[in-house]
């Protein structure tokens, strides 16, 4: 797993939530499922897998929202804004929403996901498309394959 230290600056809406990364991503996704599409009021989600102890909150307190289900998807209590989700059973990453990065400018997700309930014309330029998700054996070879993909674009 990387563990290149960047400075990355984000926020929700209305700036209420603060957050700073400090750890490169080890992959970056859009997923097409139709949970992400209504969460997101949009065509896909688009986030970023970062280490926890990447990840700081620096003001605002990010509140419980979505389904409230196993999956914990956190919202400025503000402006609702969709900001991070912390996957069921998984506490040392955090996906983060983003385009919620002052300066998104350098991302690209890199692998698909969920391209089986996919709007008919949504496309992105990921390079791994997946009709569902990733078997679990493919992750480290994604995690390995994106960590080349990110080397060669140093602000990714
Ligand atoms: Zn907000
Ligand atoms: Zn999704």
């Amino acid at each position: 797993m990387s563990v290149e230290r960047v400075c990355w600056e984000g926020g929700c809406r209305c700036d209420r939530v603060r957050f700073t990364v400090s750890m490169k991503p080890i992959i970056t996704m859009a997923c097409h499922c139709t949970g992400c599409q209504k969460m997101s009021s949009s065509a896909f989600s688009l986030s970023a897998l970062i280490p926890q102890a990447g990840f700081t909150i620096n003001q605002g307190e990010p509140v419980i929202g979505g389904l409230h289900g196993a999956a914990r998807h956190y919202f400025c209590a503000h402006c609702m804004s969709w900001l991070f989700t912390r996957p069921h059973g998984i506490d040392d990453l955090v996906n983060l929403r983003a385009p919620l990065l002052d300066d998104a400018r350098n991302y690209v997700p890199f692998m698909e996901t969920w391209t089986s309930e996919k709007l008919p014309w949504a496309s992105t330029p990921a390079v791994h498309s997946f009709a569902q998700l990733p078997e679990s054996e493919e992750f480290s070879h994604l995690l390995q394959a994106y960590a080349e993909f990110a080397a060669a674009d140093a602000n990714r």
